[in-house]
């Protein structure tokens, strides 16, 4: 190594929230000791803030001001278009790095497990999500519109996205990014009604309030809540207590089961003790099966739904399945198949659950802890395992030259995508969004980005 190459050389393998937040982090607390390498998949960079977002949440997007200048960092490459596991292995990075931080997030969706979960007009929202927001591997995804009535099951975050989505107009998306694939098929949807089904109580569901109220403003559909089905148990709500979002989720959704229909053209319901039994259809999707719920509260605190023994079958035409995502193992990475994370203490990645750390092996975000929080958690989570990293002894690469890794790329007919060609494709798509009044028109093809970049 050279005098005047850093002292510390890391891979971040995800450019989402995560990976960004932990370049930050590294650049900040090593400054000139370190150079990162962001490595990530796809041409483009920001994750789910790009692929995962949804097009009508513009400002929750501002994010990536942060994360450009990041790029503009002297200290940090990217390296686009770039597939961990393929174009790279874990044994070539450690060849390479000092460190390396896994920040793949969670691209995969939970299944239900119930018969009929493959059936045509049966998707996961993450998805359906993918394929709005102009994910270069979900734009050919068939999504049947053509229904009367879709049923979202779960009720989280993701699923009042998919919700909005269906709910709202062609004029309102069409001021926003959403693929424009998903626009013109959009236009065509026959979709009038929209039901959000949990399998606990209002206590127990994992909206954000504003994300929650929101539901109860659209222009284009009236929101419709069963007031019998807002009774939590005493123990829910003594849970509860003290929780400002879930009491607030509360209060919401008593004001939605008062408020009165004004005749919008689309009807969202928010159902809820109603766990997915069955999808039935022959060759498409034609109702769901639900067991009905009553809550009860468990020894170890959590409260859990158990079937009554009743069921209901609602007629739809189209469900999703919105029950969280799950990270999949990588190849040579340790893998907790149980909780769907790389088994790690705070950060720091360990040979197994309870095992000894691997040294110089890291994990931020997703992958490190779950599914869960907004875009601003990963943060904190970021900074944690850079100061895991800080405090370690990190083993010494074989050839830790920052040219060596383009030479192996190059060796394997591999080009990475450049943070230089990353602001040509961004000047194409926000050129092209100003000349039809949307933020950006987003390219969902990685030929065409790599065209459009030069
Ligand atoms: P989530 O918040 O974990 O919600 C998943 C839902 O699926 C829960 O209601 C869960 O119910 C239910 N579920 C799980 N397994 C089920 C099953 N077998 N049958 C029926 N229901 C089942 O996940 P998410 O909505 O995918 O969101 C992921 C993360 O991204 C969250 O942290 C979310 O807040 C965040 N996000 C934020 C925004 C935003 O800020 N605007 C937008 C999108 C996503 P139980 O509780 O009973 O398990």
């Amino acid at each position: 190594m050279s005098n005047s190459a850093p002292a510390i050389r890391v891979a971040v393998v995800g450019a989402g929230p995560a990976g960004f937040y932990a370049a930050e982090a590294l650049v900040k607390t090593l400054g000139d000791a370190v150079s990162v390498d962001l490595v990530e998949r796809l041409p483009a960079p920001y994750g789910l803030v790009r692929y995962g977002v949804a097009p009508d949440h513009e400002k929750m997007k501002s994010v990536t001001r942060l994360y450009d200048r990041t790029l503009a960092d002297p200290r940090v490459r990217f390296l686009g278009n770039v597939d961990f596991g393929r174009d790279l292995t874990l044994e070539d990075l450690r060849r390479h790095y000092h460190a390396v931080i896994l920040a793949v997030g969670s691209a995969h969706d939970r299944r239900l497990g119930v018969p009929g979960e493959d059936l045509p007009g049966s998707l996961s929202a993450t998805e359906f999500v993918a394929w709005y927001n102009s994910h270069p591997d979900y734009r050919e995804l068939e999504v049947p519109l053509d229904a009367k009535t879709a049923v979202v099951i779960g009720v989280g975050n993701v699923a009042i996205d998919v919700t909005r989505v269906l709910a709202k107009t062609v004029a309102e998306l069409s001021v926003t990014d959403i693929a424009d694939h998903a626009l013109d098929h959009l236009a065509g949807s026959t979709i009038e009604d929209i039901v959000i089904v949990g399998r606990r109580g209002p206590a127990e569901s994992k909206f954000t309030t504003k994300e929650l109220r929101e539901l109860g403003e659209l222009a284009n559909a009236d929101i419709f809540v069963r007031e019998e089905e807002l009774h939590p148990i005493p123990e829910s709500l003594a849970a509860i207590e003290g929780d400002v979002n879930a009491t607030k989720n509360l209060e919401v959704l008593r004001a939605f089961a008062k408020q009165a229909p004004t005749g919008k053209p689309r009807r969202v319901h928010i159902r809820f003790l109603l766990s997915p039994l069955e999808l039935r259809g022959n060759g498409r999707v034609s109702s769901v099966v639900l067991a009905k719920n009553r809550l009860e509260a468990r020894p170890d605190g959590s409260i859990a739904a158990v079937a009554t023994g009743e069921t209901e079958e609602l007629d739809a035409q189209l469900v999703f399945r919105s029950v969280g995502y799950r990270a999949k193992p990588l190849a040579g990475v340790p893998f907790d198949e149980r909780r769907a994370v790389v088994p790690n203490d705070r950060g720091r990645v360990l040979a197994g659950a309870g095992g000894a750390p691997v040294p110089g092996l890291y994990v931020a975000g997703w992958v490190k802890r779950g599914p869960s929080g907004v875009i601003g958690t990963n943060k904190a989570c970021a900074m944690e395992t850079v100061a895991r990293l800080v405090e370690d002894e990190l083993p010494e690469p074989v050839d830790p030259r920052p040219e060596a890794v383009l030479e192996l790329l190059a060796a394997r007919g591999v080009k990475p995508f450049t943070a230089q060609q990353w602001a040509r494709l961004d000047a194409v798509e926000t050129a092209a969004g100003a000349a039809s009044g949307r933020p950006r028109v987003k390219l969902a093809d990685v030929g065409a980005m790599l065209d459009a970049a030069g």
